[in-house]
């Protein structure tokens, strides 16, 4: 059962070959069988899921079913879920019960998903590597020595080892890619505003976009139909109506010109990695697909630049965890001051401690101009970069991460190596464009991600581009030993 696509899963249950009570059973089962093993979950909602799984069935028996009725699904712990714990991975918010659903939530909830918890993050999102969160690391279900990438790990974990069907990710610098990539599994980050931000906890506001992770673009296409939308309670949501992505999936690439940036090749670059890529670009070949050099020359600004922008907005988003209106709060403070510092002190960890400082440092008046301001005007440059390439093909190819999954602890000492994981996906953002990420081969076991870069609200071709691939490979079917 646990290996079956959305698609197939959704057949079921209207064929009645099984039962969402019986699914959701199913899954959470497999959860309480392996996340001892992953740490991909902070709280597994078991009676609602049941709950939940019952009212589907119901709605399914009359007929009344959405596209997703009673399939299995977990959200990232950064999507406020009313009345569970909605922790960010975060001491700060480990109390914090949301008082109601983020605009994702309450979208998927409508199509019919049956929510079995919470998936482990980086805490508050910031990281590579899921090393961050105060519920501790989760684990690579393909390698267990291996980090599952972040900051969206718990999900990608997850859905690789089979726990649940699908998750969903938030991807601010590569949060959704670049955990994809590393487990195996296929993610998309929509254009930003496609998605609302409503009910999503802020890190850095002009970057952050929710998108799905399942094992195929088949799925993430139901999904993110699913998902998108105007949302008035977002002002940078857009309003532009959402295609059906899975009537296009099928759709011939022949003549797709497909662009190959030099500077996602260069040093830095593990050659198994490049190699697996280059394998992927050789089957697009076979598709019909054509290959053109390009060059984002500002691509190295980009992680400089990211370190700027992000803290900055993440600096002022985190202003709100003050210890007087909602999460932790220190014992006995001595006067307000004492209680802001202290809440703060032993609320937050080191990496968001690290950020707030480094936001707090860009803003402050005397070096707002020479890094703030800066980083602004090079935003526009990369973006530049972007919109003359996409004069020339209709998408960008490259790997997702320079390297396959790292080991646990490795680069946790070394905060500048850590971000340099996201050298291939930081620029999508500052574009705001979307991009993703779909399994592509392997490095001994641990699996390498192809990444697909798209023009402004190219997901419908991103997802068409993704599918025709997967027809023709099985990457994207493997499972991780000991999970079958
Ligand atoms: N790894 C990047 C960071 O640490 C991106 C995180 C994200 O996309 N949320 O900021």
């Amino acid at each position: 059962m646990h290996n079956r696509t959305l698609a197939e899963l959704a057949q079921a249950l209207r064929a009645k070959h099984c039962s969402s009570e019986e699914l959701t059973r199913h899954f959470l089962q497999r959860i309480q069988q392996h996340d001892g093993q992953l740490n991909s979950f902070i709280t597994v909602t078991e009676e609602a899921a049941l709950t939940a799984a019952r009212a589907a069935d119901q709605r399914l028996a009359r007929g009344e079913a959405g596209p997703l009725s009673g399939i299995p699904f977990a959200q990232k712990d950064i999507f406020c879920t009313q009345g569970v714990k909605t922790s960010c991975g975060s001491k700060m918010l480990d109390n914090f019960i949301a008082p109601y659903d983020a605009t994702v939530v309450s979208k998927l909830n409508e199509a019919g998903v049956v929510m079995l918890g919470k998936t482990n993050m980086d805490e508050f999102a910031m990281g590579s590597s899921n090393e961050t969160s105060f519920y501790g690391a989760v684990k690579n279900p393909w390698d267990t020595a291996a980090v599952p990438g972040g900051s969206s790990g718990g999900s990608a974990a997850a859905v690789a080892a089979r726990l649940v069907p699908a998750a969903s990710g938030t991807d601010t610098g590569g949060s959704i890619r670049q955990p994809a990539a590393l487990c195996g599994i296929t993610g998309i980050k929509p254009t930003y505003g496609r998605v609302s931000r409503y009910g999503m906890i802020a890190f850095a506001s002009s970057l952050d976009q929710a998108g799905p992770m399942a094992r195929s673009a088949e799925d993430c296409a139901l999904l993110l139909t699913a998902m998108s939308g105007f949302d008035a309670r977002d002002s940078t949501s857009v309003d532009r109506p959402v295609p059906d992505y899975s009537a296009t999936l099928n759709q011939d690439i022949a003549g797709l010109k497909i662009g190959l940036p030099k500077e996602y090749f260069g040093a830095g670059l593990d050659p198994r990695v490049a190699a697996a890529v280059e394998a992927a670009i050789a089957e697009y070949k076979k598709l019909g697909a054509e290959v053109v050099d390009i060059s984002l020359p500002n691509t190295a600004l980009a992680v400089p630049t990211y370190y700027v922008v992000a803290p900055a907005e993440a600096s002022s988003n985190l202003a709100r965890y003050d210890g007087v209106r909602f999460g932790y709060r220190c014992d006995a403070p001595k006067d307000l001051l004492d209680l802001y510092k202290r809440s703060r002190g032993e609320g937050f960890g080191a990496e968001v401690k690290r950020r707030i400082m480094i936001g707090t440092y860009v803003l402050s008046a005397g070096y707002y101009d020479a890094y703030y301001l800066k980083a602004q005007q090079l935003r526009q440059l990369i973006s530049d970069d972007f919109k003359q390439a996409f004069e020339q093909v209709d998408v960008i190819m490259g790997p997702a991460s320079p390297t396959a999954a790292f080991n646990i602890g490795e680069k946790m000492d070394d905060p500048v190596t850590m971000y340099l994981s996201d050298i291939y996906t930081i620029a999508v953002n500052m574009a705001g464009l979307p991009g993703m990420s779909l399994p592509a081969g392997f490095v001994g076991q641990r699996p390498v991600g192809l990444q697909l870069i798209g023009n402004y609200f190219d997901e419908a071709r991103l997802l068409n581009i993704a599918h025709r691939y997967q027809q023709v490979t099985d990457w994207h079917a493997r499972c991780p030993r000991g999970f079958e």
